[in-house]
Parts: C-alpha cells; sequence; structure tokens
C-alpha cells in the first residue's frame, strides 16, 4: 500500500461556511419571504477599479500578438511590478524594502499556507487565537501540531495567544518559546490592528529569541489610524526576523483575478541560512509565476489613477463598516474592529454561544454573519460581521438591528 500523508486525517472538518450555507438555505426555504442580508461574506463585491480593467485590456491585446507576446512570467514576478511594490508599498513609508526581497505569487493564501516549508519538522508555531484558520490547518499539514483535543478545540503543539476583549486584542508574548509567530493586523476575524509600539514589542522578542515572526497584512489597504504601521518593517529589526504576506484581494478587489506577495528580506538568515534565498529556490521550483496580464493589473494598483480609484472603493467598504460598527453600539452590543479593517467583530449578549447567536441573527432580523468560534476557541462568544456587502444593504440591517428585539 501506498503510504500517505496521515497528518490529512488529523484535520478536524471544516464546517464553518459550509455549515452557514445549509443553515441559510434552510431557513430560506422554510420561510421563502424573508429577505435575507448577508453580512458573512470575506469577498468583495465591487468591480475592478477602470486603471485595472485598461491594463488588464491592454495586456491581452499584447499577448495576441507575436511580438509583443509573453510566455512564461519570471518565477519570482516581473520587476516592473516588484518594483513598483518596494516603491510604493515600502519606500515611500520608509522601509528600506528592494525589489529582490519580494516574491510575487497568486495571493496570501497560497503563501501562508506555503511559507512553513522553509521551516523544520519540529519548528513550534505561535498563532493569535482566533485568527485566519489558514495558518494552523497547513502546518497540520506538515505534520508540526501534534493532537488535536475536540473539546478545547486545540492542537497539543501548538501555542496558542488569546486575543479578547479582556486584553484589548492585543496577544501577550508567549509563555512558551515559539520558532515561528504568524500575526495578522489588522486582525481577520477581530478586525483590530497592533499599533506600532505593540508590534515592535513582538519584534524585539523575536529578535532577543531567534523566533521569526509570519505577518500577514492583507487588510493593511483598511488601516486609518495614525499609529498602526502598514508594513512590520516599519518597526526598527524587523528585516531580521520577519517574513510579510501581502495581498491584493481585499486592497484592490482581486479576489478572482489573484495576485500576492511576500516579503523576505535578504538580513533574514537562520541557522546560517539565507530565507530569501530558500524562498527564491522554494518559488522557482514550485511556482512558474502569476500571469502577466494579472502582474499589469497589479502595477495598475500604483498608477496615480489607480491609487485614487482605489482609495474611493476601500472608503466605500469602511462607510459600511462604520455604519455596522455605530449601528450595533447604537443597540448596545459591544463592539470591536470596524475602525482599521472591514471586519466587525462583536460580543454576543447574554452569554450566548456563537452558533446561538447566529441562528438568532438570522430567525429574528434575516441577517447573516459568521460565528467566532470557526476562527479558534478564543472566538466563541464573539461573532463577525463584514463591510464587504452594498451601502444599502448594511444600512437596512443596522435598520432591523434598531427595531428588532433579540
Ligand atoms: N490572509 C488573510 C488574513 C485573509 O483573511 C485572507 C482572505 O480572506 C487571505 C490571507 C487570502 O488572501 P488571498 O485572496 O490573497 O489568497
Amino acid at each position: 500500500m501506498t503510504p500517505i500523508n496521515e497528518n490529512f486525517g488529523k484535520l478536524p472538518g471544516s464546517y464553518l461556511f459550509s455549515t452557514v450555507a445549509k443553515k441559510v438555505a434552510a431557513y430560506q426555504a422554510e420561510h421563502p419571504e424573508a429577505k435575507i442580508i448577508r453580512l458573512g461574506i470575506g469577498d468583495v463585491t465591487q468591480p475592478l477599479v477602470p486603471a485595472v480593467i485598461d491594463a488588464l485590456h491592454r495586456a491581452v491585446d499584447e499577448m495576441g500578438s507575436a511580438e509583443s507576446f509573453r510566455g512564461y512570467a519570471p518565477d519570482l514576478g516581473y520587476s516592473f511590478l516588484r518594483e513598483a511594490i518596494a516603491e510604493n508599498d515600502f519606500k515611500a513609508r520608509g522601509c528600506g524594502i528592494d525589489a529582490d526581497e519580494i516574491f510575487v505569487s497568486d495571493g496570501a493564501k497560497s503563501d501562508s499556507a506555503n511559507i512553513q516549508e522553509l521551516f523544520g519538522a519540529d519548528a513550534r508555531i505561535a498563532v493569535c487565537d482566533p485568527v485566519y484558520p489558514v495558518y494552523v490547518d497547513s502546518n497540520v499539514m506538515a505534520g508540526r501540531c501534534g493532537e488535536y483535543d475536540a473539546a478545547s478545540g486545540k492542537w497539543s503543539r501548538v501555542i496558542y495567544m488569546p486575543v479578547t476583549a479582556e486584553n484589548g486584542f492585543v496577544p501577550a508574548l508567549p509563555d512558551e518559546m515559539p520558532d515561528l509567530i504568524y500575526l495578522c493586523s489588522p486582525n481577520n476575524p477581530t478586525g483590530m490592528a497592533l499599533k506600532k509600539n505593540e508590534l515592535q514589542k513582538y519584534v524585539d522578542y523575536a529578535n532577543e529569541n531567534g523566533a521569526v515572526i509570519l505577518f500577514d497584512a492583507a487588510y493593511e489597504a483598511y488601516i486609518e489610524e495614525a499609529d498602526v504601521p502598514h508594513s512590520i518593517y516599519e518597526c526598527a529589526g524587523a528585516e531580521t526576523c520577519a517574513i510579510e504576506l501581502r495581498s491584493f484581494s481585499k486592497n484592490a478587489g482581486f479576489t478572482g483575478l489573484r495576485l500576492g506577495y511576500t516579503v523576505v528580506p535578504k538580513a533574514l538568515t537562520r541557522g546560517g541560512a539565507s530565507l530569501n534565498a530558500m524562498w527564491a529556490r522554494r518559488h522557482g521550483t514550485k511556482f512558474n509565476g502569476a500571469p502577466y496580464i494579472v502582474q499589469r493589473a497589479g502595477e495598475a494598483v500604483y498608477s496615480e489613477e489607480g491609487k485614487a480609484q482605489i482609495r474611493e472603493q476601500i472608503m466605500r467598504y469602511k462607510k459600511n463598516a462604520s455604519l455596522i460598527r455605530e449601528g450595533l453600539a447604537a443597540a448596545g452590543f459591544e463592539v470591536y474592529g470596524g475602525v482599521n479593517s472591514p471586519y466587525i467583530w462583536l460580543k454576543t449578549p447574554g452569554g450566548m454561544s456563537s452558533w446561538e447567536f447566529f441562528d438568532r441573527l438570522l430567525e429574528r432580523m434575516h441577517i447573516v454573519g459568521t460565528p467566532g468560534s470557526g476562527f479558534g476557541p478564543s472566538g466563541e462568544g464573539y461573532f463577525r460581521l463584514t463591510a464587504f456587502g452594498s451601502y444599502a444593504n448594511s444600512l437596512e440591517a443596522m435598520k432591523r438591528v434598531a427595531e428588532t428585539k433579540l
């Protein structure tokens, strides 16, 4: 018999979004008149901006002519895009990141799942709890997480850093020493972001202890507070301890187009090896480059008109976020996030579980959200709403929240 990777068998079912979909479908079938508003979605809804569409059209035309046709893209990304990224996302913010430290990919999901390949089988990981589930699941597949305890929802070798209302959603430095620390700021699902001094503590800790931080900044475009860093490289010393993951999905509406990048500084070494060289090798071996037309679309995100159009789009989502945050707070909910993020995180009232609240919201207000418990054990008793719907729907949802008793 061919041996298989038995770690896959350890993964508990991924029931969150399928259970949500099933419950909503069942409710709608029983109550066809119910006008259900979906505020659970983590996907963008506005179309790509004109600057991006124009760039796509131009690139498509280039592909149709022998003179300008492009075949395989460079494994690590076209220099026109890597340079635009270095210039706009880093140098403009005072971070000394160069184009050859940027690795273009098809998105942050694959990068955040694949980056663990650079590290040893015994590496201990630390994650915020709750958080984007890919970090843990990808390490489970690699055999790093030990055994799963269904009662607590925890893995025996994972170090959990709770982020809850009690600690202001700022993870405490872990008691046990991790090798890899996953941080996501602004965080999915809590919508809360680390301030520069808070992130600096992690950078100092990682440098002192030889740990590596994997910093996911997929939602950086939503940051509005001045003391919240957009990049971990705004913190002193981060280039010797941190890898940053970025996405064009929520910044520029590329969820369907697919583009992202990872920054691995040349100064980042462990065990005498350059992680930049290792990631270049890994990328070159396992990835044949993001599509030319998509990279041209990515370049357009950094054009003057692209920046202005995208800013306007983000502001529309942020307007929904404020509306939802304020509407919930006015109705007496304990609300977090939604300032530097498209996610609004609320404490379920009266000690209801996340799923009880899901049912209640669906039945009484016909609003769909996402139970916090789906993002980690410390998400129990919380609930996520998103600003990615339309303004009209967000408004109608908050009208229902104001007028309906739970
Ligand atoms: N990182 C976080 C924290 C996310 O929430 C998401 C998507 O929801 C991703 C990464 C995935 O981004 P991409 O669409 O670039 O794969």
